[in-house]
């Protein structure tokens, strides 16, 4: 394992404490979205399906396993309400992860680039990343708009050749395994999970999900380095 010229790290639930914060509002909003596109249910009994669905299968598709469940005259209209409701809600409250600002701080003072890489409805990302106060650490930032699917290994060769390096010169860091986990793999960079938030409890559906290396906490990132004193004095980590 080598030091990489470049990290780039997944969003919510990676830098963004998104499961501890918004997440709860996040469903809440998306289940009243679908009450209101005509789902045959009450926002409560709704929200309690919710809970079992995702608390048996935290990667479960859960909002067209409650369309299917309850029923709505139209329900892809609903589904889709429910999307743009989850993911374009309002990033209000949202906080980094213990350790986010600190562990950023010290890759970059040790020279490493950093790139942040999401997925969602972009209004909503862009207002999490001023909110959260990290950008000023990005020399990279790309948002993978919601309409246009999740899947992040184009985008992240994208940007991984624009900044004139190579995969194997390159971190992805990230929480989900179907996500940035496998898109890193693909292209043969390293990958390190945090395993934290939503998708805390999802095992990889196979080795092509596996990540180089599981973390508990960000800043353990900062462990898997060598670090080599610097002229303003050692590393915080
Ligand atoms: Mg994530």
């Amino acid at each position: 394992m080598r030091v990489p010229k470049l990290i780039v790290f997944d969003l919510d639930d990676t830098l963004a404490d998104t499961a501890g914060t918004i997440l709860a509002r996040a469903e809440r909003e998306a289940v009243e979205a679908l009450v209101a596109q005509g789902l045959r249910t009450t926002p409560e009994e709704a929200s309690i399906a919710l809970r079992e669905i995702r608390d048996r299968d935290c990667a479960a598709p859960f909002l067209p396993l409650l369309v299917e469940r309850f029923g709505a005259p139209d329900p892809a209209a609903c589904v889709a309400a429910g999307r743009r409701a989850f993911f374009g809600n309002d990033a209000r409250g949202i906080r980094p992860v213990p350790g986010a600002t600190e562990t950023l701080a010290a890759l970059a003072a040790r020279g490493i680039g950093l790139a942040l890489l999401t997925f969602g409805v972009r209004a909503t990302q862009e207002r999490k990343i001023a909110e959260l106060g990290l950008d000023r650490f990005f020399s990279r930032v790309r948002i993978i708009d919601l309409a246009l699917g999740s899947d992040k290994t184009i985008a992240l060769a994208e940007m991984i050749r624009e900044a004139g390096l190579t995969p194997v010169e390159t971190w992805v860091v990230g929480d989900r395994p179907p996500g940035e986990i496998r898109a890193g793999r693909e292209l043969g960079a390293f990958t390190v999970r945090l395993r934290r938030g939503e998708f805390a409890s999802l095992d990889p559906a196979g080795p092509e999900e596996e990540a180089d290396r599981t973390i508990d906490t960000l800043p353990a990132l900062l462990d898997m380095l060598c670090w080599q004193p610097v002229a303003e004095g050692p590393p915080r980590a």
